[in-house]
């Protein structure tokens, strides 16, 4: 197995197929007190369990991860991931996982992984967004946007209207996510349009050219 940020990471992998430590998720739950040592369980969406143990000292959280028996016995991990903190625009402040990877080492919520953590980046996490082809992606993304405030992927519905429950703020920052989006869409189908009208239009002036060039011949043979 390899040690933290030894190795390639693979491109292109789902998120659904990585653990994922959530540093909020830890500050909510307790985790990151001085001294503390607690346990938890990771589920991976596409399936697998894992254990871990972590314990926070001098702003680093030293993970102790069960990888579960192997034909070789019990495969256990140990490492430490560093904990950066930032002051919040209305006070308090928030921690941010430091990514490994010696030539990265940005501050991030969420790192990935199956044996080590390492960044999304870092990692070649990629949403499925991401596999859009890059044409169509304003408009995934805009579908998207509106699936997330409970409405359908149809553009000619009407935008749905804030759920209940949502924060009126989370509402308006994902309506203005999806309405600009849904203008670069438009604005990206626009000029695909003029281009399959200006494409269309040259074509029928090659084709009256090569009409042109076949009637004449015949002309000058009926003027003989
Ligand atoms: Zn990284």
């Amino acid at each position: 197995m390899g040690g933290i940020g030894s190795g390639r990471a693979r491109k292109n992998g789902l998120p659904s197929e990585f653990y994922r430590l959530d540093v909020r998720w830890l500050e909510r739950h307790g985790f990151l007190v001085s001294g503390r040592t607690r346990g938890l369980q990771l589920r991976r969406d596409g399936g697998g369990r894992a254990q871990l143990w972590t314990r926070f000292q001098s702003n680093c959280v030293t993970v102790d991860f069960d990888l579960g028996q192997d034909l070789f016995g019990r495969r256990r991990s140990r490492f430490e991931l560093r904990v950066r903190w930032s002051k919040c625009h209305y006070g308090g402040r928030r921690p941010w996982l430091v990514c490994p990877r010696g030539a990265c080492g940005r501050g991030v919520a969420i790192l990935y992984g199956k044996e080590d953590f390492l960044c999304r980046r870092c990692r070649g996490v990629s949403y499925p967004l991401q596999r859009v082809p890059a044409r169509s992606r304003d408009l995934a993304r805009a579908q998207m946007c509106r699936i997330r405030l409970g409405g359908t992927g149809d553009m000619t519905e009407r935008f749905p209207e804030r759920p209940k429950g949502m924060h009126e703020w989370t509402y308006t920052r994902l309506a203005c996510r999806a309405l600009a989006a849904e203008i670069r869409a438009s604005n990206t189908l626009l000029a695909q349009l003029k281009t399959a009208k200006r494409a269309t239009s040259d074509a029928k002036t090659k084709e009256g050219t090569r009409a042109t060039d076949i009637a004449g011949p015949g002309a000058i043979s009926l003027s003989i």
